[in-house]
C-alpha cells in the first residue's frame, strides 16, 4: 500500500506551523510567505521536497534557502510598504518575491546571469512586476538606484561590504550573514543612524559566500 499524497492545503498549513515554530511570528510576513508558492522555485528532483524548512539546491550549483531563515531575514528587516529594498543573491528569486509582497520596490541582483533570466521569467509570471532583476556582482551595490531603504545580503561576506553600507538611506537596515564561507557565520542587523551605524548580532547561519564578478 502507498501513502496518500498529502493535500496542498495541508502541506500549507505544516509549512506556516513549522515558520512560526522557528521564530517566524509577524504577521505580514507569515502572509507574505503563505501567499508566495516555493514549490514555484524548486525543480525537478527536489520539487517535492519544497515545503521541508531546509535549503535545497538549484541551478547554476547554487542553494535556495531555507524558509525559516527567509522568514527571520525578512522579519528583521522591518519592511514597510514604502520601503524600497536591494537585495544581494537572487538566486532561485524566492526570496525576493516574498520581499515584493511586503515592499514597494525590490531590485535584486546576481553574479549568475542564468539565475537572473530564470527568476525573471518568474516574476512575469507570477504578476510580481515591482522586482527589477539584475545580473552583476552584488558587493558594488546599486549607486543609481541609492539609497535603499533596506538592504539584504542572502551570500556571506566576511564583513558588510563598504559600498552597500554607503547605500544604505539613514534610518535604514541591512541585514547579511558575515563569516567565513566554510564555518558558522552569523547573522547581522545593521541599522544606520544620523551619526553611524548599530551592529547587532541575530543568530548562526550558514550562506554560500559572497564571491565576486559576473558569471
Ligand atoms: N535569495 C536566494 C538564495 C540565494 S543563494 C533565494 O531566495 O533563492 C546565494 C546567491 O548569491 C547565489 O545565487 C549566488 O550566485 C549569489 N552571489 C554570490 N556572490 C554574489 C555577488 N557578489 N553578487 C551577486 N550575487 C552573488
Amino acid at each position: 500500500m502507498t501513502d496518500a499524497p498529502i493535500p496542498d492545503a495541508e502541506r500549507k498549513m505544516q509549512f506556516l506551523f513549522q515558520l512560526r515554530s522557528k521564530g517566524v511570528t509577524d504577521t505580514r510576513v507569515l502572509k507574505a510567505m503563505e501567499a508566495i508558492d516555493r514549490g514555484d522555485f524548486v525543480k525537478g528532483i527536489f520539487a517535492d521536497r519544497a515545503y521541508e524548512d531546509m535549503p535545497l539546491p538549484i541551478a547554476s550549483g547554487q542553494t535556495i534557502s531555507q524558509p525559516s531563515i527567509v522568514g527571520r531575514m525578512t522579519q528583521a528587516l522591518e519592511i514597510t510598504p514604502k520601503s524600497k529594498v536591494l537585495e544581494v543573491g537572487t538566486g532561485s528569486g524566492y526570496q525576493a518575491a516574498i520581499l515584493a509582497k511586503l515592499a514597494r520596490r525590490i531590485y535584486t541582483i546576481d553574479r549568475h546571469r542564468a539565475l537572473v533570466m530564470e527568476s525573471r521569467k518568474l516574476f512575469e509570471r507570477m504578476g510580481l512586476h515591482n522586482i527589477t532583476a539584475i545580473a552583476g556582482d552584488g558587493s558594488f551595490g546599486l549607486p543609481e538606484q541609492a539609497p535603499f531603504d533596506r538592504i539584504v545580503l542572502t551570500a556571506a561576506a566576511e564583513d558588510p561590504p563598504g559600498p552597500l553600507l554607503a547605500q544604505l538611506a539613514i534610518g535604514g537596515i541591512m541585514v547579511l550573514p558575515v563569516g567565513q564561507s566554510d564555518a558558522v557565520q552569523t547573522l547581522l542587523k545593521v541599522r544606520r543612524l544620523d551619526s553611524g551605524y548599530d551592529y547587532e548580532e541575530l543568530m548562526p547561519v550558514r550562506f554560500v559566500p559572497l564571491l565576486e564578478g559576473l558569471v
